[in-house]
């Protein structure tokens, strides 16, 4: 996770920033408007942070890992063979879009595709 450690503090500051700067342009904004431009930084920040994060997990990308480690086929339980990664879109609970990418699976025996659970 240390890679991100940077990209998350300046994200954070980003939203700290911003925060301050619709603050001092929105003097008379009601507890709601304050609410709500909190709210939209702190959706960044946290799409940021749980794409990453997600992204670190070592389940989303097996496909240099021992073929012990490698996970089974969810139909026969033969041992799943990477076939590259394949993204896809989330949407976060904030309304943000994020990307992840994750090693997709064929099973050997029963051909079958699988982009294995985390
Ligand atoms: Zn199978």
């Amino acid at each position: 996770m240390q890679q991100y450690e940077q990209a998350w503090h300046k994200v954070s500051e980003e939203a700290l920033s911003g925060m301050k700067a619709w603050r001092d342009q929105h003097p008379k904004a009601t507890f709601n408007e304050i609410e709500e431009a909190l709210d939209e930084r702190l959706a960044t920040l946290r799409a940021r942070m749980l794409q990453d994060a997600a992204l670190a997990s070592t389940a989303s990308d097996w496909s240099q890992a021992a073929p012990e480690d490698r996970p089974l086929c969810p139909l026969c339980g033969n041992r799943l063979v990477a076939r590259g990664k394949k993204t896809r879109r989330l949407h976060t609970q904030g309304g943000k879009e994020i990307t992840l990418s994750r090693s997709y699976g064929v099973c050997p025996t029963c051909e079958s595709g699988f982009f294995p659970p985390r």
